[in-house]
Order: structure tokens, then C-alpha cells, then sequence
């Protein structure tokens, strides 16, 4: 029988019925947004077929609100690690591509894990997502395991990975079960496209079984891992329907499990090296930003991910009006940190900034820079994480936990004039924690930051 999560027809009619919907009643949907009452699926269609200027700026005022609210001030920052670009199937977007000769194919070795490891660390990051193909014979999910403990036992004087997400093929709950004993942070899994014809059309190999896709992230929370992240691949079909079915997944995870996706990740198609699809849907740069102030207004307890597939200027925006968590200076390729080129890359990026450049830019828009994991490390994950920000607790625990986790960067690994600055914004945001004892305790800690201690959170 085939999985109830997606009911195609209802979002058909849905996106049906909101060409007929009026621009007022779209503003009327904004504000009870802002007010915090959940949206229904139809009016999430309202809003992504209102398309007047005005309703623009009104959509990104709403989104930005509510990213403040919610979120407050700060930005994670993590990167990807390539570990194997073994991989069995054939996605006609991706250069890992099965058919793909050219490639040379390669899966990290523990030692050359440890230096690209130790790379990261040394650029000042505390998080990172691993990227695999899918070869149980070559990347099965023993070698994940392995690969995953190892990161964690790196300490170097400048710090180490204290949180790994990991985004590998849809697998088993026995092997759920082992990533979770492993400490996995986020188990994510992109749907790519939740239009049954169009993944059928797409893929080939293992993954071309869309409801093995589907159903994984309930294999995923049965096994006992309580955050996981969705996305889809936007350019394969239509933004507005993916939107929809991204929401009722995310709905449907909440119903059934008590608790909703930890992440949604909005990737866009990128030009690869041997891909000659050409994405029938592309996204303008318009409709992208659109779709992310709509989905920070539908899902607004959702942490929303958006990688260096995106340019500066786009990033720039995307952080003001929904995203939470931000790539920096990645490879796309395996074993791609420190290496002149990108050679071998899954995709082509347009964010090549190095880390500090892009805190840099974050400061300047009065972002706090994050590398915070306190939450994870402290347990409140998954229902616990959702009881908790829901709560509106996020602001907090997780202003001084990011102000923490900040003055570590700072103190660790400043460089071109952002340790002034990163210490005005830090104040600037002391200063408006309200409650007199924890901005209190706050300075006390960051004073013993300074001093040399590390690993601070509350
Ligand atoms: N192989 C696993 C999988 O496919 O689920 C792991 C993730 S793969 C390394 C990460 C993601 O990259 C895919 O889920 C896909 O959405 C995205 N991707 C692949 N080719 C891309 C392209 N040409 N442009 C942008 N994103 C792409
Ligand atoms: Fe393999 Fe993932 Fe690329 Fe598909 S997207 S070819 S599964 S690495």
C-alpha cells in the first residue's frame, strides 16, 4: 500500500482554488501569521499565488518578524564534509552520477578524514553535515559509524567537532538505530522532488523508490532519532507544489511522531560538471526568496538550512527573512578542503567566500555569527527542543549560548578587524537580554571565555 503523506489531488486543488484567492485576504493571512496561529495548507496557497510588489515587502516584513521573534538575532554556521562519492544510483541532476566514468571515485580513508577534519576545525567550525553516496558495499553503514566516531575523537588545541549531522540514502531502522548509538546530530534526507512521476522520471538505481524516500524519515524517528532534516531539490517541478508537500510532510511528522522536522533545507539546481538535465522548473531568484519567507511563516518552529549553492546577495536577504542555518566556504567534493580547485565537485557553488568573510558580513548585519550546540549536547533535542522553543525559550538559552559560542571564534580564530566588532554586537546583545540574572551570569562567563576557558553553554 502506498504511504498517506502526500495527497497529490488536495494540492492540486489547493494551488486550484488560490488562483482565486484576492490579495486582501492574502494580508489577512499575514497577520495571522504574525500573530503566531498556524496556517492552513489553503492559506499557504493563498499566499505563494499572491504576487503584487506590495505583498512582497508586506511577506518579507512578516517573515522577518517572526525569524525574530523566534530565532532572535543569531546564525548557525556549519559545513559539509564529503566523505564518499561512491554511489550506485543514477539522479539525472548530480555529477556522482553511477554513469559519471569520468569521476574518480573515492571514500576518505580514517587519516585522510582526520586532516579534512582537522581542516574544518582549524577554520573555526564546530558543526558539520557528512555527505555520502549510496554503495553499501563501499559506504555501508558500519563505514559511516566508524567515520562518524572518528570526527568526534578529534581534539585539536583549537577546539573540535562537537555536533555531526549526517545525510546519507534512505536506510533501514537497524541502521538508524546504529547512527543514533554513533551520536548523530540531524539525520537529513532531501525528497528532491515530492512529484511521484517527476522522482520516478529522475532517478534510477535503489533511490528511484520514492516511497522507500518518503517513509525513511519515519524509519528515522521509530529508531529513536529525534531530529531530522527535510528538503527538496528546488528546479525539478513546481516550487508552488513542493512548497505544499513540503509543509504537509512536515505536518504529517508532527502528527504522527509528536514532533516535527528539526530542518528544512531549500537546495536550488546547480550547473555539474557531467549533468546535461536541464531543470524545467527553475526557480527565479524572486520566487526563491518568496518561497522561504513563506515557508519561515508555515513551519516557524522549523530551523530553515540554505547552503553556498546560493550567491552572497541572495544569502544576504535569505538570512534577514527565514534562514537559521548557513553553510560557509564548503567543497563539494570528497576530500576537497584544502585543495586549490574544486575538481570533482557534486555541483558548482557560488558562495566561495572564506568562513571569516562571511561572519564578517553577518556582523555587519547585526547577525550573531553562531556555532552553538548546547541544545543537542544538553538533550533538548527532537519534542524536548520543540516544547522548548515553542515555549519561546530559545531566546533564553540560546542568546547567551550563541554569544558563548561566538566569543570562542573570536578569541580562537578573529582575523582582519572582526574581534572589535564581534565584541560590539556581543554587548549590543547582552544588553538586551531582560532578565537581570542572566545577563549577569552571561558576562561572568564570557569574562572566563576571554580568560581561556571553553565549552561554555547553559
Ligand atoms: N547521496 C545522498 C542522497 O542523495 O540523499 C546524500 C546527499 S547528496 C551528497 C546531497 C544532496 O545534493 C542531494 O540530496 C541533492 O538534493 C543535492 N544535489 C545533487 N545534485 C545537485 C545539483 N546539481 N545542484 C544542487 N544540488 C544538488
Ligand atoms: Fe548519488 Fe546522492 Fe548524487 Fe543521487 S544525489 S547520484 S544518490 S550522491
Amino acid at each position: 500500500m502506498k504511504p498517506d503523506i502526500i495527497d497529490e489531488q488536495n494540492l492540486y486543488r489547493i494551488m486550484e482554488e488560490a488562483e482565486n484567492s484576492s490579495e486582501d485576504a492574502a494580508y489577512a493571512i499575514l497577520e495571522k501569521a504574525r500573530a503566531k496561529e498556524a496556517l492552513g495548507l489553503d492559506e499557504i496557497g493563498a499566499l505563494l499565488n499572491c504576487d503584487s510588489p506590495g505583498f512582497r515587502d508586506a511577506l518579507f516584513n512578516a517573515a522577518s518578524e517572526i525569524k525574530n521573534e523566534i530565532y532572535g538575532e543569531r546564525l548557525v554556521f556549519f559545513a559539509p564534509l564529503y566523505v564518499s562519492n561512491f554511489c550506485v544510483n543514477d539522479c539525472a541532476y548530480c555529477n556522482f552520477h553511477s554513469r559519471n566514468g569520468d569521476l574518480k571515485r573515492k571514500r576518505l580513508t580514517l587519516l585522510e578524514l582526520e586532516a579534512q577534519t582537522e581542516i574544518l576545525i582549524a577554520m573555526g567550525h564546530k558543526r558539520l553535515l557528512l555527505e555520502f553516496g549510496e554503495d553499501p558495499a563501499r559506504n555501508g553503514i558500519d563505514y559511516v559509524v566508524s567515520v562518524i566516531e572518528k570526527i568526534y575523537s578529534i581534539k585539536k588545541a583549537q577546539g573540535n567537532i562537537r555536533r555531526v549531522n549526517v545525510n546519507i540514502a534512505a536506510s533501514e531502522r537497524e541502521d538508524y538505530r546504529k547512527l543514533k548509538q554513533a551520536g548523530i546530530g540531524t539525520y537529513q534526507l532531501f525528497q528532491e522532488t515530492y512529484h511521484r512521476l517527476t522522482y520516478e522520471k529522475l532517478h534510477r538505481g535503489p533511490k528511484a523508490d520514492y516511497d522507500r524516500q518518503i517513509t525513511a524519515y519515519s524509519r528515522a524517528f521509530e529508531a529513536g532519532i529525534d531530529d531530522v532534516g527535510l528538503g527538496v531539490l528546488f528546479g525539478l517541478y513546481d516550487w508552488k507544489f513542493e512548497v505544499l508537500a513540503l509543509v504537509a510532510h512536515a505536518r504529517y511528522l508532527d502528527k504522527t511522531f509528536g514532533v516535527g522536522p528539526h530542518t528544512i533545507s531549500v537546495p536550488r539546481f546547480c550547473h555539474a560538471q557531467t549533468v546535461n538535465y536541464q531543470p524545467e522548473y527553475r526557480v527565479s531568484d524572486e520566487d526563491f526568496l518568496k518561497l522561504i519567507a513563506i515557508l519561515r511563516l508555515a513551519v516557524p518552529y522549523t530551523g530553515m538550512i540554505l547552503s553556498t549553492r546560493e550567491s552572497p546577495q541572495i544569502r544576504k536577504t535569505a538570512f534577514k527573512i527565514g534562514i537559521s542555518q548557513a553553510s560557509a566556504n564548503s567543497a563539494a567534493s570528497c576530500g576537497g578542503y584544502g585543495k586549490p580547485n574544486n575538481e570533482e565537485a557534486q555541483f558548482e557553488l557560488h558562495d566561495q567566500r572564506p568562513l571569516y568573510e562571511v561572519v564578517s558580513g553577518a556582523v555587519d548585519d547585526k547577525l550573531l555569527p553562531s556555532f552553538c550546540t548546547a541544545c543537542y549536547r544538553r538533550g533538548r533535542t527532537g519534542e524536548s527542543f520543540m516544547a522548548f522553543s515553542k515555549a519561546g525559550e530559545i531566546h533564553n538559552f540560546c542568546r547567551p549560548n550563541g554569544i558563548f559560542a561566538f566569543a570562542e571564534y573570536l578569541e580562537d580564530f578573529a582575523r582582519n578587524g572582526i574581534y572589535d566588532k564581534g565584541y560590539a554586537l556581543i554587548h549590543f546583545y547582552i544588553n538586551k537580554i531582560e532578565d537581570e540574572d542572566t545577563r549577569r551570569r552571561t558576562l561572568a562567563r564570557l569574562e572566563e571565555i576571554r580568560q581561556g576557558k571553553r565549552d561554555l553553554y547553559f
